[in-house]
């Protein structure tokens, strides 16, 4: 059975001084469970501060945000997959909404960095999720599959078989606007449907989270949803006590 993943995605908060703090407060908090993995998703500038602020605590793991398609070079700006797992890093998010809908990532750069966090030795969670008009215009099902095709193009079956998936309806993302467990259940089933697909078999190792507006008070019903395998959180997880809870649902 694929272990429940809960990862926080502190966005752009909690530098260095804060990252520390936030690790310190929140390893006091919660006693290591062996039966969920716990990801935390800092600014890259704060990357080395909570791998060094874990400790080694191996019931916790660190991701980066955003990685770019090349491992090296004239990027200004940008860190690579090599670096991200040289600081620490063993997951990336690509395609974040923010990404997509804020920066202009292309669906082909998505691709691209699937494609270079696998090359660096980095689990990418590719985020894919509708824009309120596309779901109000029925054509949810057809965005989230096409994001998911692009953005996998690049990979391996066997690279595909150890990564992540995120939906995240973009409508939902920091507005307090959840899916309902029905409405997510049913794009959590068609995800799981093309990966099985893709992969000519069983995708059953392929955990596929739900990110949006996701609390303490609502990760329980969204947790026992069928199709639903974690959860990718923003705003709720720069609470200690919030995350803290999430985490023991
Ligand atoms: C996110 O940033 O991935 C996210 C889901 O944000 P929030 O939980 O704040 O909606």
């Amino acid at each position: 059975m694929r272990r429940p993943v809960l990862a926080a995605n502190w966005k752009m908060n909690n530098g260095p001084t804060a990252a520390r703090a936030f690790i310190a407060a929140f390893t006091a908090r919660w006693t290591p469970h062996d039966d969920r993995t716990v990801i935390f998703f800092p600014p890259a500038v704060a990357l080395t501060t909570v791998v060094h602020a874990l400790g080694g605590r191996r019931d916790l793991d660190v991701g980066v945000q955003n990685i770019w398609t090349e491992d090296k070079g004239a990027f200004t700006g940008e860190n690579s997959a090599p670096m991200s797992k040289d600081a620490g890093a063993r997951y990336a998010l690509v395609g974040h909404s923010e990404r997509r809908h804020v920066f202009g990532e292309t669906e082909a750069q998505t691709a691209q960095k699937c494609a270079a966090a696998v090359r660096g030795g980095i689990i990418p969670i590719l985020c894919v999720g509708e824009l309120l008009a596309q779901r109000e215009a029925g054509t949810t099902n057809d965005i989230v599959l096409r994001q998911l095709e692009v953005g996998l193009s690049e990979l391996s079956p066997d690279a595909i078989a150890s990564m992540a998936i995120a939906y995240e309806p973009v409508w939902a993302i920091g507005t307090g606007k959840t899916a309902t467990p029905s409405d997510a259940s049913t794009v959590h089933g068609a995800i799981r449907s093309a990966l099985d697909k893709r992969l000519g078999k069983s995708s059953g190792d392929v955990p596929i989270l739900y990110g949006g507006s996701v609390n303490a008070g609502n990760a329980k019903s969204l947790l026992s949803t069928p199709g639903i395998d974690g959860l990718l959180v923003g705003g709720a997880s720069l609470d200690v006590e919030g995350w803290a809870a999430i985490c023991d649902t």
